[in-house]
């Protein structure tokens, strides 16, 4: 069973590849980006209580987002594992995740980290704005603050499994095969 992070700033291309890798590995998807965007569609009390973070480009607290991974661990069965993407993004919820994992007898395999430059950022979430109907990719004050959120807040986390010997980088900026295949060979090493 392999448990991955896959790590990066806003507009790394975290979607792609784990679209990319579930197929591949018959790995379970949990983002929590979707995970909030579904409620806040079917306008659940989590969807709204997480909109004005959302939309604002902050953080929605720590414990919001914990119970939330956790109703969805435990509700996956037969799966070869998780994709864990936009999640843990703070040392706090890195910490309540391998908690949650070892109550199940599992633990992070590792964490995979798209390396794409700031300003290559900014212009891909811009243009993911045009169709997104997002309303956190539309204009340049919340890309920034996004970008500064994850500066300030999610960064630490990359240390965190860096520590345990979990960490390791890849060039996110090219072409999403060989971006692929640079993620596989690392998985495959575990
Ligand atoms: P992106 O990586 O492009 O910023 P996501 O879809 O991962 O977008 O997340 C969108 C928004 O959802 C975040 O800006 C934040 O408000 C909220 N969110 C998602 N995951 C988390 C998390 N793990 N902790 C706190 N807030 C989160």
């Amino acid at each position: 069973m392999y448990n991955i992070v896959l790590f990066g700033p806003p507009g790394a291309g975290k979607g792609t590849q784990s679209e990319k890798l579930i197929q591949k590995y018959g790995l379970t998807h949990l983002s929590t980006g979707d995970l909030f965007r579904k409620h806040l569609g079917e306008g659940t009390e989590l969807g709204l209580l997480a909109k004005k973070y959302m939309n604002e480009g902050h953080l929605v607290p720590d414990e919001v987002v914990i119970r939330m991974v956790e109703e969805k661990i435990n509700e996956t069965k037969n799966t070869e594992g998780f994709i864990f993407d936009g999640f843990p993004r703070t040392t706090a919820q890195a910490e309540a995740l391998d908690e949650m994992l070892a109550h199940n007898g599992l633990s992070i395999s590792g964490m995979i980290a798209l390396d794409v430059p700031e300003e290559t950022l900014k212009i891909r979430i811009k243009e993911r704005g045009k169709t997104s109907n997002r309303v956190d990719d539309q204009d340049d004050e919340k890309i920034n603050t996004r970008i500064k959120v994850y500066l300030d807040e999610t960064l630490p986390v990359a240390d965190y499994y860096s520590k345990q010997g979990k960490f390791q980088k890849i060039n996110g900026v090219g072409e999403i095969e060989q971006i692929f295949k640079d993620i596989t060979s690392v998985i495959d090493s575990y």
